[in-house]
């Protein structure tokens, strides 16, 4: 459906990270809802930015080139009638574990810049009875630590290594360990798929695909679009750990709108998607690829990074599964970012092939955010290709 033309982006990584939009901005919930499970936030302070965003429970907290020096810890959905709270307590390189501390408290320097070495987690009360709460962590040499379970130590305090990220989850007592489903290794190379146009009759086909390889992808998808089923499936999409970005309201040609339109091409399409998502959507891709200063600015205030694309299928002009396929099995390098459309049935039939493939390379098949986030962050306002 798109002529499509490639700019040559201005890649701005500074190396420092803007925290907020770095990753998926999450909604902190303030008030708990009986109806759903306990969930532990966390807050790391990195050693280049300073506090980042609150993590959900299960997500991998890390940046680029940081360390951790401290950490705040909460929990979410706590029934009213269950005590206790999360303790946790950290070990600083050269100083040692520090007090235990509680739901919200800083453990850790924020000043200093020693790295963590190791952590522990635990809950109290009624909470300690009923939940077990894990915690792992990413060390220096790139590798993720098996989960410590209820207090156990989460890395090795005293041999050198550095704590670069952290994941934390808590679950029913005597349930299985947390899934590991959306570790990224950041020493393997990755790819990110995004899908527009849509959310379209084809898109449960594309979502059923990566469920049944545990692949991950990013959705832009057009304003117009979320009503009836739609809203379902873009809720699905989001449970199976996709990203939703945004794809403007209608597809418009934004180089030749004015600012206000511009602006409310962007926005309506941010407060659809939080509503349906409960997330604030933090990636925008302009229609055709094209964009000027305008809308840069405008950008830049709605709080989005422009996400362009460094391999485009074409797929919406052969509308071949076959070729589609063949495009990206036969280009794909890491850290790219694959254009293709979520509005065609064509597309749906490439992508099974596709992911194989990728995967079977030893490519990880993650979000845009989840890219970027292990290769240097994106800013409001700036534009993005690919990240290596
Ligand atoms: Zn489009």
């Amino acid at each position: 459906m798109d002529f499509r033309f490639k700019k040559v982006c201005r890649r701005i990584i500074t190396g420092v990270l803007t925290a907020v939009v770095a990753t998926v901005a999450v909604l902190f919930p303030i008030n708990a809802d009986a109806a759903e499970p306990l969930g532990v936030s966390y807050s790391a302070f990195y050693s280049n930015t300073g506090w980042g965003i609150w993590n959900m429970d299960n997500t991998s907290a890390m940046q680029h080139g940081s360390h951790i020096g401290a950490l705040k810890l909460g929990l979410y959905n706590q029934p009213a009638e269950q005590s206790g709270t999360i303790l946790y307590q950290v070990n600083v390189s050269k100083t040692g574990w520090l007090e235990w501390v509680e739901n919200g408290a800083v453990a850790g320097s924020e000043i200093m810049g020693e790295p963590l070495e190791s952590v522990r987690v635990k809950l109290s009360g009624d909470l300690e009875a009923q939940y077990d709460i894990y915690t792992k962590v990413l060390q220096n040499d790139n590798k993720w630590t098996a989960w410590a379970k209820n207090g156990e130590d989460a890395g090795t305090a005293g041999v050198g290594t550095h704590i670069r990220g952290i994941r934390i989850s808590v679950l029913q007592k005597g349930s299985e360990a947390p899934n590991d489903a959306e570790e990224i290794d950041p020493g393997r190379p990755m790819i990110a798929l995004t899908f527009d146009d849509g959310p379209s009759v084809h898109t449960p086909a594309f979502l059923d695909v990566l469920e049944k390889y545990n692949a991950r992808a990013t959705f832009f998808v057009l304003g117009g679009n979320l009503r009836g089923n739609q809203i379902e499936t873009v809720k699905r999409a989001v449970s199976l750990g996709n990203e939703i970005g945004n794809h403007t309201m209608s597809h418009l040609q934004l180089t030749k709108r004015s600012a206000s339109s511009v602006r409310a091409q962007i926005d309506g399409v941010t407060l659809l998607i939080t509503g349906i998502t409960g997330v604030q959507p933090t990636l925008f891709r302009p229609p055709y690829g094209s964009y000027n200063s305008n809308v840069l600015k405008q950008l830049t205030q709605s709080g989005y990074a422009c996400i362009l694309w460094s391999l485009d299928t074409l797929d919406w002009k052969t509308q071949n599964a076959n070729e589609t396929a063949r495009v990206v099995l036969e280009k794909a390098k890491d850290g790219d970012i694959v254009l293709m459309h979520d509005s065609h049935v064509s597309s749906a039939k490439a992508l099974e092939r596709i992911v194989q493939g990728l995967q079977a390379r030893g490519f990880q098949l993650v979000t845009v955010s989840e890219l970027a986030m292990h290769r240097g962050g994106v800013s409001a306002g700036q534009t993005y290709s690919a990240f290596r």
